[in-house]
């Protein structure tokens, strides 16, 4: 909704007073609030404090008023796109000129009056373009409760895991004092059952790492990312699971990597974390082999992780990306069911997708999109 009148109001920007007296007493009858310019620097300064709409007489739009408005509105937060509307002179030259016509429609959401106007039609653009500016003001306000969801997830998830670490901390260190000083006076219930404590605990941190990774993926802000490549990402992640790659004898072959924009840690555990699974779903009837890559589609980098693992079934395909999402049991592998999830949150953030698909020999490809 409007915030205030000054969001609402039509700021009226023509050379000549009168032309803006006119408008005025013309859309006073629409009971819509104006404010009146004579130039195009106190126009968008009006503008800057909030505008419904802005109605400019085209000879106001010289050359160098266009260069000023095109800076003015490459400057304008993504869901604006405030509606112009140029009323244009009739046996004037400038705007006559198609092309004129086509440089402004192509600036931005521009509607062309000619004059001398009729009242009807000065009325039905404006209201219309008061109802577009509206629906704008609501977009921006749907976007900030958005953000301001994820910030609360955050500071939530923050905050609940280093609450629920503390006392978790301590179970964990009692139980490993228990397991080393008296685990000789517990007879093999009572150690099976220490034990039980002992892999909750670790259980529980991992769940609660995984948990606040998921709420700082929740709150990445995509823009101005500096571009990286990829295969700093993909290096940093092959190194961290040089272990459990080793240990499954894994092959793994990585295509060329790009250039991206993303922040190097969230692609490096998108990558990880399917790679990882890679490893950790493979079976044990097949030498272990992995590919990462990585080609352009359209506007989209598309990456793909394929395995010779043990497949997923196509009725889970979609409902693995959910969170504590998981397909086995914790004894048959380890894991929380979040790291798809994560991994799904990052690259929405990036406007991307990711989803999984069968090989048609063994295994999963999984893919994801992030813009080029
Ligand atoms: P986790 O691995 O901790 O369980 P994930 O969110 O990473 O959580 O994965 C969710 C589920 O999807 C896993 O439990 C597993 O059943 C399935 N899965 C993920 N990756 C693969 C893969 N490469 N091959 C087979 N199954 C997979």
């Amino acid at each position: 909704m409007f915030r205030n009148a000054f969001e609402s109001r039509v700021v009226i920007l023509t050379p000549t007073g009168r032309d803006a007296h006119l408008l005025g007493q013309a859309l006073s009858s629409l009971d819509v609030r104006t404010a009146a310019a004579t130039n195009l620097p106190v126009t968008l300064s009006l503008l800057a404090e909030g505008g419904g709409a802005a109605l400019i007489a085209d000879e106001a739009l010289t050359p160098s008023a266009l260069v000023m408005l095109r800076h003015w509105l490459s400057e304008q937060p993504p869901w604006s796109d405030l509606p112009f509307i140029i009323l244009t002179g009739a046996g004037r030259a400038t705007l006559q000129s198609g092309q004129r016509a086509q440089e402004l429609l192509e600036l931005g959401n521009f509607s062309l009056i000619e004059r001398p106007m009729r009242l009807e039609t000065i009325h039905s653009a404006v209201r219309s373009a008061l109802r577009a500016r509206l629906r704008q003001y609501e977009v921006r306000d749907r976007q900030e409760a958005l953000q301001r969801a994820n910030a609360d997830l955050e500071q939530f998830a923050n905050s609940a895991s280093h609450d629920l670490r503390e006392p978790l901390r301590n179970i964990a260190i009692y139980s490993d004092l228990l397991a080393l000083e008296h685990s000789a006076g517990l007879d093999p219930q009572g150690r099976e059952f220490l034990e039980s404590i002992r892999s909750s605990a670790t259980r529980m941190n991992a769940l609660l790492t995984d948990l606040l990774s998921y709420a700082h993926a929740s709150s990445i802000s995509e823009s101005d990312v500096p571009p990286i490549p990829a295969a700093k990402a993909l290096g940093t992640a092959l190194g961290n699971l040089d272990f459990a790659i080793s240990e499954a004898c894994a092959a793994v072959t990585v295509g060329d990597m790009p250039i991206v924009r993303m922040h190097e840690s969230h692609l490096a555990q998108l990558l990880q974390n399917l790679i990882g699974n890679a490893l950790k779903y493979r079976s044990d009837q097949r030498v272990v082999q992995i590919i990462v890559k990585a080609i352009a589609a359209g506007d989209q980098w598309l990456f793909t992780v394929e395995d010779n693992g043990i497949g997923i079934p196509e009725a889970y395909r979609e409902t693995i990306f959910g969170i504590f999402k998981r397909l086995h049991t914790t004894g048959r592998y380890a894991g929380t069911g979040m790291g798809l999830a994560i991994c799904q949150r990052i690259v929405e953030r990036y406007h991307g997708r990711i989803w999984v698909e069968p090989r048609t020999t063994y295994g999963s490809r999984f893919c994801f999109t992030v813009p080029r």
